[in-house]
């Protein structure tokens, strides 16, 4: 792996896996939608890290972002928001806002990544614990993840022909500025994790991890996988007996 971009990767767990994939040696393009901090992260992190505006809900700037960046053979699509409401009363714009950035933006970074990534490159997306596990209030992010789930493995299918592995990791509660603008709030926090094996919520560098491997060699048989990182909450469990 010798260039990466990481989309999304101005703040919270896109952030860390620059600095996760810059510690491994690797090129990293950091694209986001706020260009500002984008720019902020590449020139405090010097001459292998530059910064690139991209709109992953708007294909010209998709496209435009990957003719810009040339040749890379790792890409991570960690953009994602949530405009949370319970469905009934749900308004259209805040629904087309997540799924927009959520599902639709997945789809636009895969379909013009698979066509540019290196032959036996990677792409690995952000789902979420919310694309299997349901949160009232949450219905436009939770059908959103669970539809990157089913893209990313449709993509492992169709670019396989050329050796290009496409991943999921679903992240469960992670403290970061998305998680502090829904409520990172002692209540959900206390129930996440009473319901988590492992008793904690996580942090970025514990999810950048696990994307640097799947985008590495050592995952050179992974292909169309979902990795949960997320202290065991996805085994949510009836009360021991
Ligand atoms: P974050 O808000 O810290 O970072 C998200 C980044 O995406 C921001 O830099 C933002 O500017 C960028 N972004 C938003 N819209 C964009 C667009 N249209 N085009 C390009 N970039 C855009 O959030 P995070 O917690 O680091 O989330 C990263 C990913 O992890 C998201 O997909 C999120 O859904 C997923 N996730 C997070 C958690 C958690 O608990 N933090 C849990 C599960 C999944």
């Amino acid at each position: 792996m010798k260039r990466a971009i990481v989309i999304g990767g101005a703040s919270g767990i896109g952030l860390a896996t620059v600095d996760a994939l810059s510690a491994e040696g690797v090129e990293v393009v950091v694209a986001d939608v706020d260009a500002d901090r984008a720019e902020k992260v590449a020139a405090e992190r010097g001459d292998t890290v530059r910064a690139l505006r991209v709109d992953v809900t708007d294909e010209e700037s998709v496209t435009a972002a990957f003719d810009a960046v040339g040749e890379f053979d790792t890409v991570v699509n960690c953009a994602g928001l949530s405009d949370p409401g319970a469905l009934t009363e749900l308004e259209l714009s805040a629904w087309r806002h997540t799924v927009d950035v959520c599902l639709t933006g997945t789809f636009l970074v895969i379909k013009h990544a698979g066509r540019r990534v290196a032959d036996g490159g990677s792409i690995t997306c952000i789902a979420s614990l919310n694309g299997r596990q349901p949160g009232a209030g949450m219905g436009s992010y939770c059908a959103s993840k669970a539809g990157v789930l089913m893209l990313v493995e449709v993509a492992a299918m169709e670019l396989a022909e050329r050796r290009i592995r496409v991943n999921a990791v679903s992240p469960g509660l992670v403290e970061t500025p998305l998680t502090e603008g829904i409520g990172f709030v002692p209540g959900l926090t206390d129930e996440y994790i009473e319901n988590t094996p492992l008793g904690r919520s996580g942090e970025p560098a514990e999810i950048a991890d696990t994307i640097v491997f799947l985008a590495s060699d050592k995952a050179r048989w992974i292909t169309g996988a979902a990795f949960d990182v997320n202290g065991g909450a996805h085994l949510k469990r009836y009360p021991d007996v």
